[in-house]
């Protein structure tokens, strides 16, 4: 059992409360302020002052910090640098997308997959973060931002499937009824291709949507990015999503990171084409962000527009990620990575 209230389900708050010798409705008030989003007892103001103490005694709320704050001028995009109470920091992302603002949530501080091209991972894992560390992400960037947020994608540092539990954990909660309601279909969650894993999500029968990231056509590029692919080589990796989708007729969507001279022929498409045989499949083309620590380069603009069209002509859609908050260092780990920098 968890043991902050804020990770614990509507049932076992109030099972923790009622050990405290407090009735049942309690456990729906709390629960309730709670996923709110507030930042003190002293909020709950339906509940009697000396129950506001103890609890603050008891399970104090612990809200992140805002470190920094950056909105892009181009288009809204806010990114979010918290504090975490145990003083490590994790991004969030604000995207104001016309179908909802949608956040885009850190699920560990920093990254054990070690990919090529990403910033998170520099630095390897420091830890997996609790179920309320990562509502927190969400609760505390819809109430500073005063933008009511609709979806979330796991998509931000760390490895969602890498910590499995609190990760499943966190999507009951942000679901649930009496908390912030976000429905299944209005999350994705993104994972580098941990086989065993993906199988044990697909037993769970959620309808989030899942993205794969694929960043190569074939186990000798994809190797040389990621490796995790030596653990999961891709023809196991496309296995598993196969037995994903039949057990949830959801699509699954692929995340390529288009790099220059390194995944980004029309050879590389004609590939993914073959690969793909059978797998309905989505294609998000992602011109790679410039990292400073990497060598790696963004392909060029007609590259990209010729990979989306082979594929396309292969009957596999692709569209070509808007990069948002661009001029913001939006993208994955950045921002945590030039802070802890700068401490150095
Ligand atoms: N660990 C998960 C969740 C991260 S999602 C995963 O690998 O899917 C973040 C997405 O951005 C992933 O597809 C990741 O591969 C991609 N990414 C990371 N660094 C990038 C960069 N510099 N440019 C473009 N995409 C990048």
């Amino acid at each position: 059992m968890y043991e902050h209230l804020k990770s614990q389900t509507l049932p076992e708050l109030t099972a923790t409360l009622k050990a405290l010798g407090l009735p049942a409705f309690r456990g729906k008030q709390v629960y309730t302020w709670l996923h709110k989003g507030v930042r003190s007892y002293d909020e709950m103001t339906n509940l009697p002052r000396d129950l506001r103490a103890l609890l603050a005694e008891k399970y104090p709320i612990t809200p992140p910090e805002v470190v920094r704050r950056q909105e892009s001028a181009k288009d809204g995009t806010i990114k979010y640098l918290w504090q975490l109470s145990d003083g490590n920091c994790v991004e969030t992302v604000l995207m104001r997308y016309n179908y909802g603002n949608t956040v885009c949530i850190s699920t560990e501080v920093g990254c054990p997959m070690g990919c090529a091209f990403c910033a998170s991972t520099i630095g390897g894992l420091v830890r997996r973060l609790e179920p309320f560390e990562m509502l927190d992400e969400v609760l505390f960037t819809q109430a500073d931002s005063g933008l009511p947020i609709s979806r979330i994608v796991l998509m931000g540092i760390g490895e969602p499937l890498d910590n499995f539990d609190n990760v499943m954990r966190f999507l009951e909660l942000v679901n649930s009824e009496e908390g912030m309601n976000i429905s299944m279909r209005h999350i994705s969650l993104s994972t580098c291709g941990l086989v065993p894993k993906i199988d044990e999500l697909a037993k769970r029968k959620l309808q989030i949507s899942l993205a794969i990231s694929l960043h190569g056509p074939n186990n000798e590029i994809r190797g040389r990015v990621m490796p995790v692919n030596r653990a999961y080589p891709m023809e196991e990796l496309l296995d598993a999503c196969r037995r994903y989708f039949d057990a949830t007729g959801r699509r699954i969507h692929f995340e390529y990171a288009m790099i220059d001279g390194v995944n980004d022929s029309v050879r590389d498409a004609k590939e993914i084409l073959r690969q793909m045989k059978g797998l309905p499949a989505h294609f998000n083309l992602i011109p790679l962000n410039h990292v400073e620590e990497s060598p790696l380069k963004p392909s060029s603009r007609a590259a990209v527009a010729a990979f989306q069209k082979t594929l396309e002509a292969g009957g596999i859609t692709a569209t070509v990620r808007r990069t948002l908050g661009s001029d913001i260092d939006a993208s994955c780990g950045q921002l945590r990575r030039k802070y802890t920098k700068s401490k150095e």
